[in-house]
């Protein structure tokens, strides 16, 4: 037994700079026959003992935590991505009847004027009247998620019709939405009209059938949620802000300032927050997002 637990005691020995690689019936075989001194034991304990796995205790925790709610996904839009110059008509500008002049159509050396004053109602002037709308445009646009860019929002500023659509141009609009109202000598004409573009003279024909198409919707949504007449949409070669234009572009007037009675319900918020939603209704059609 002596000569046994000798040959033992030194196995035990030479193996420990690799106490793991003795096996365990060894050291139990060993310590059963009581020869070993404790000594050694001690130094192949600690090693024999099973290692604690680490990943173990976080494991644990992260199974007693509740769970992560998922990250908040923003709404999407129908008109995210979108990208929409609406154009206010008109401006004060010390310019106007200065015999400034510009040209008609890039196809064209006719020259026209350069700054209109537009017409005038009992209750607002045109170039009010077309702000407020185009505000609200605007507004009820980029609460669609569409990135609205405007040619202008105050109206004492100078800006040319071919300033306008260098604007649309450089924002990469898909499409400009101009806004005026009417006025005329004879005053019992009223209702609602949207002007389009003619392919005479227009230096991007590539837009009309999109203008045109916008145009029809536009007008028949607007007339649908005013109640007013609807006159139809209009081709016109005449106008500046479409030839020069390279984007789609469509030109609404609303109704007739000359009008007592559609003049007064052009100054209320109710009538010009229904010509907003059939404008932007329009708009949502014409993009097949509603
Ligand atoms: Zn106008």
């Amino acid at each position: 037994m002596r000569i046994l637990a000798g040959l033992l005691a030194a196995v035990m020995l030479l193996c420990s700079g690799c106490a793991r690689s003795v096996p365990e019936t060894a050291s139990m075989e060993a310590s059963s026959s009581g020869a070993i001194s404790s000594g050694s034991f001690s130094e192949s304990g600690p090693a024999l003992a099973p290692e604690p796995e680490p990943e173990s205790i976080p494991k644990l925790e992260s199974e007693t935590e509740p769970p992560k709610p998922e990250p908040e996904q923003e709404p999407v839009l129908p008109l995210d991505g979108r990208i929409i110059c609406v154009d206010p008509g008109h401006c004060i500008t010390p310019l106007v009847s200065k015999g400034y002049k510009q040209p008609l159509s890039p196809l064209s050396d006719e020259q026209k004027s350069m700054y209109g004053r537009g017409t005038q109602g009992a209750h607002l002037s045109e170039v009010e009247l077309n702000l407020i709308v185009g505000l609200k445009l605007r507004d009820a646009l980029e609460a669609l998620g569409a990135e609205v860019v405007m040619t202008r929002e105050v109206s004492e500023l100078t800006i040319s019709l071919i300033e306008r659509c260098e604007i649309a141009d450089k924002a990469g609009a898909d499409v400009k939405v101009s806004i005026h109202a009417d006025g005329n000598n004879d005053h019992s004409l009223h209702g609602v009209s949207v002007l389009v573009p003619a392919a005479e003279l227009l230096g991007t024909p590539e837009i009309r059938e999109e203008s045109v198409r916008l145009g029809e919707l536009m007008v028949d949504a607007v007339a649908e949620e005013t109640g007013a007449h609807n006159r139809g949409t209009k081709a016109r070669k005449d106008l500046t802000g479409f030839n020069f234009s390279t984007v789609p572009t469509v030109l609404i007037e609303m109704g007739f300032m000359t009008n007592p009675e559609e003049e007064t319900l052009l100054a209320t918020e109710e009538y010009q927050d229904k010509i907003v939603t059939g404008m932007v209704n329009s708009l949502l059609e014409w993009y097949g997002a509603d």
